[in-house]
């Protein structure tokens, strides 16, 4: 059937065991008289009498048998044209009674709007009702009946069906449609998931790549600002320290000191021991040096065999005592350093300067504690130095001048053990 029949299907299914009631029907549904019944019936229903159209003449099968009316109500189904009406007899001495086969009739199709033909002494409506339960698909029907009747419960049972089919055609698109868009918004959803799962793994991977650089820029800061021999600071690195610490010291009011440390004699150690042995005994002084200052104090490597202590917060006496711990400490233990055939004799001369000798940039800070240096070399090396200011006039406000001063003890004069 075309969606068009199915909207205004009137096939009618009859099943009694009486086959003069199969005339009846066929006398109502299809007789001369049957116009004028009809116009009465549509008049009924509709209000005005119309011309029969042929869209509006019934189909009718009749069967005798409950069973032989399900195999009709089966072949329909196959065929996709269903009954819309079954008139039901009650009473059927032979095979399934009108109730049975109802139940039955409606397990196979549940859309067949039913009429029970029944007379007065059949079974009463509680127990139909008990049977079938509580149904809008079913109506009772008193015999005997009149064609009117009968003609006017198959129009507008024929009508009620196509409008529920029509209700359940349009519910099963509309599902349908709904299904369809919960799919797709399903799909949508999926995908979006695994670009969000996407986008986080490489926001996680950018994260570990920026965590790498900045580790790697680390190192190379570090090694930047290194001396790849001692691992002291370089002499660049020496420099913006000291350029901190020095305007930290100027902001605060606080003394700092500046210690020029140098090898003595290295010329002669590299010349006589190789430059391999010269690497090891720089690096045994700056392992010395490293070892014995304050975690807030720089050591750097100034150039060749030369080194440079800052020391932040710090008197020019309080540098002079550490200086000279160095200098006991290096001669001391820098040769036990270096690994040569017998004891190399280590000895280092420093010289210090401070701020309180007024220095106006690092640089003069730094020219300062070389001049001290400078007066400790030609004072017989392995000595501390310093830059001292000594007061030239009767007064305090008289003239401040540099003065270089002797730390380390002058060693004892062979003559005087004579
Ligand atoms: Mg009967």
């Amino acid at each position: 059937m075309t969606n068009q029949e199915m909207m205004n299907n009137r096939r009618i299914l009859v099943v009694d065991d009486n086959h003069a009631i199969h005339d009846d029907f066929n006398k109502v549904f299809h007789s001369d008289i049957r116009e004028a019944n009809l116009d009465q019936a549509r008049a009924a229903l509709f209000g005005s009498p119309q011309p029969l159209q042929e869209s509006e003449r019934f189909v009718l099968d009749c069967v005798d048998q409950g069973q032989r009316a399900l195999t009709m109500v089966q072949s329909a189904l196959k065929e996709g044209r269903p009954y819309s009406v079954g008139f039901i007899d009650m009473r059927m001495p032979t095979g399934w009674d009108g109730l049975e086969t109802v139940e039955r009739l409606w397990k196979e199709d549940p859309a067949l709007q039913v009429v029970i033909c029944t007379a007065y002494s059949d079974q009463p409506w509680d127990e139909i009702r008990r049977r079938l339960g509580r149904n809008d698909k079913l109506l009772i029907l008193q015999k005997p009946f009149s064609s009117v009747e009968v003609l006017q419960l198959a129009s507008a049972l024929c009508r009620k069906w196509s409008l529920a089919h029509q209700v359940s055609k349009q519910l099963s698109e509309l599902n349908q449609l709904v299904e369809e868009r919960t799919a797709e918004l399903q799909r949508t959803n999926d995908r979006l998931t695994h670009l969000n799962q996407c986008l986080v793994r490489t926001v996680a991977d950018l994260d570990a790549a920026q965590a790498e650089i900045s580790l790697k820029n680390t190192e190379l800061e570090r090694l930047a600002s290194r001396d790849s021999l001692t691992g002291c600071l370089n002499r660049r690195a020496v420099y913006v320290s000291l350029e901190t610490a020095f305007a930290e010291s100027r902001e605060q009011g606080v003394e700092l000191c500046c210690v020029m440390v140098d090898i003595d004699h290295f010329k002669s150690v590299n010349d006589q021991f190789g430059h391999m042995v010269g690497d090891q005994a720089l690096q045994a002084v700056a392992a010395c040096l490293c070892s014995a200052v304050r975690l807030t104090d720089i050591v750097g490597r100034y150039g060749g065999e030369e080194f440079c202590l800052v020391l932040p917060r710090t008197t020019l006496a309080e540098a002079a005592e550490m200086a000279e711990r160095l200098r006991i400490r290096i001669e001391g233990e820098a040769g036990d350093r270096v690994r040569t055939s017998f004891k190399l004799a280590m000895t280092v001369s420093c010289g210090i300067s401070s701020t309180k000798l007024g220095a106006d940039t690092p640089l003069e800070l730094i020219d300062q504690a070389d001049k001290a240096l400078y007066a400790a070399k030609e004072s017989g090396r392995n000595c501390v130095m310093v830059l001292d200011p000594i007061i030239t006039g009767p007064n305090a406000r008289d003239l401040v001048e540099p003065q270089v001063q002797r730390i380390t003890p002058l060693p004892p004069d062979p003559e005087d053990s004579l």
